[in-house]
């Protein structure tokens, strides 16, 4: 595990000399002190990557950064068993999702490496203008320096989505990585180095929110800064690039629908309804944490709901044939638990769990809460925790009605028989992204982002790499005649 900052290229100890505690959130132990960043080591990293783009990185072709972006992801799978287990220890979550998370971000640098390359095809495109006087190209440049800020619920993956597609493009970049969860990011070091990425073109500063964070977000020097996290932090974010009219992008959090209509298959929409909500122990910015189901197979539903999540395998995400882990902090857990203790002093009916579950660590239980009113925090902000809220509809139109009126818009699930009555409801979503009879696939090549305080912007996909790329057109007056304006 690292104990330096990853800046132009070396190993260095924070500029003040501190650190900070990482616990397992499982034994609730400190394994770990990450070095903690502050503005110095931040200053150091953005002039660091200013140089590297303003060096020969840029004149690198596409191709050239597909071969580093694979050279990573060979790395990534070499290690991917010694990854999954840091990413356990540090966020929680149990081995599996850890070693499937390991193989994404493999994916993710593998996606982005073949973009890479298409990116030559793509240059100089030309572009037919209605005169002929003139040509025009189209020529797609790096954005420059990239400051990219992530949460915690994915660490290393998180840390791909936003390094693989800036890489992919020629830009550089400074990193930081949640205070949460910093380990694996920092590996992301030693692989640059093993594969010869040049000296600050990624640089990976650890350290809290408002001693990294905020001075990463402020930079002058910064062109474009890129945000994975909570609304609140995004806002800040936003008004941070506003005062610099930087580029910015923003993945934020939901409290995304699930609409269960009463011809589906009851066994198939238990396990997407529970994958969509106890997966990550429920922190995931899209995880369907409302469910609309329609009144004829309400309490069917329900009943085998709750058999199944009484029984969901608790703990350390180690052991094996465990399901659900502890949530990643004790003030996690204590956010959480606070959202279930008002839905209960509030008389909200709790069909199971709504406890913690178990005297070290910070493990809640599979909870289901039924009936909550609209107004409720646990129906309208996102809890981030395993806590599923459950309503009752009658039709098409009100369920579309229901899973529309919230303030976010990341993504949405609708589960039927009929696929045309599927395609019209997806079509009516105000989400980024819809999923028709099932719930939270994720895949590199499919775009991903929310509407409304969701976020701005998309990653994934080529979406994402334009996100680290500027358009520029190249415009040419190519007649033998002159131009004849001034000068009869
Ligand atoms: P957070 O906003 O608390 O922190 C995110 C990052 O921002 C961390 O690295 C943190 O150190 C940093 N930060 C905190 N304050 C800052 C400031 N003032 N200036 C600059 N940086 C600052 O979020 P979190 O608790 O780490 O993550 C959970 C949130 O992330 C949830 O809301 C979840 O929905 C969202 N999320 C969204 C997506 C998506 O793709 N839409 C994916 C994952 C998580």
């Amino acid at each position: 595990m690292k104990e330096h900052l990853y800046i132009n290229g070396e190993w260095v100890s924070p500029d003040l000399g501190g650190g900070f505690d990482v616990i397992n959130p499982a034994t609730e132990e400190v394994f770990h002190r990450a070095p903690a960043g502050s503005e110095e080591d931040i200053n150091h990293a953005v002039n660091a990557a200013r140089n590297a783009f303003e060096g020969d990185w840029r004149k690198t072709t596409g191709k050239d950064r597909a071969a580093l972006l694979n050279g990573i992801a060979d790395c990534i799978e070499r290690d991917k068993d010694t990854l999954a287990h840091l990413e356990v220890t540090d966020n929680g979550k149990p081995l599996p999702e850890a070693l499937w998370d390991i193989e994404d971000t493999a994916g993710c640098f593998r996606y982005y490496a073949e973009l890479a390359e298409t990116l030559d095809e793509q240059q100089d495109t030309p572009l037919p203008l209605p005169d002929a006087r003139f040509s025009c190209h189209i020529r797609h440049e790096p954005i420059g320096v990239a400051g990219q800020i992530i949460p915690w619920n994915y660490p290393m993956l998180m840390a791909a989505w936003k390094v693989a597609p800036a890489l992919a493009a020629g830009a550089t970049m400074v990193l930081k990585p949640s205070e949460l969860t910093p380990i694996t990011a920092l590996e992301l070091g030693s692989y640059a180095d093993e594969v010869g990425l040049p000296a600050g073109v990624l640089n990976i500063v650890t350290g809290l929110g408002v001693e990294a964070g905020v001075p990463l977000a402020r930079h002058p020097g910064v062109d474009k800064l890129a945000f994975t996290g909570s609304v609140p932090t995004g806002s800040k974010i936003m008004s941070a690039a506003a005062q610099q009219i930087k580029n910015v992008s923003l993945e934020l959090g939901g409290k995304s629908a699930f609409i269960l209509f009463d011809d589906a298959d009851i066994e198939a929409a238990v396990e997407w309804v529970m994958f969509g909500i106890f997966w990550n122990q429920g922190q995931v910015c899209s995880a369907t944490s409302r469910l609309l189901v329609q009144h004829d197979i309400a309490d069917r539903f329900l009943a085998r709901l709750k058999q199944e999540a009484d029984k969901l395998p608790l703990g350390n995400g180690m052991e094996p044939g465990v399901l659900l882990g502890p949530l990643v902090s004790r003030e996690q857990y204590h956010k959480v638990l606070r959202f279930i203790d008002s839905a209960r002093m509030d008389g909200v009916e709790m069909l199971c769990g709504g406890d913690a579950g178990m005297e070290k660590g910070y493990f809640v239980r599979p909870t289901v809460l039924l009936e909550p009113p609209l107004n409720h925090p646990v129906w309208s902000d996102e809890i981030f925790g395993p806590v599923l809220a459950v309503k009752r509809f009658k039709t098409e139109a009100e369920a579309v009605q229901l899973a529309n009126q919230s303030r976010f818009g990341l993504a949405a699930a609708v589960m039927s028989a009929d696929q045309d009555r599927c395609a019209r409801v997806a079509n009516t979503m105000r989400a980024g992204i819809v999923w028709i009879n099932c719930s939270q696939p994720t895949f590199s090549q499919a775009p991903w982002g929310g509407m409304k305080q969701s976020g701005i912007g998309r990653e994934l996909g080529h979406w994402g790499l334009h996100n680290y790329l500027e358009t520029k057109q190249v415009t040419r007056y190519q007649a033998s005649e002159p131009w004849g304006w001034y000068l009869k």
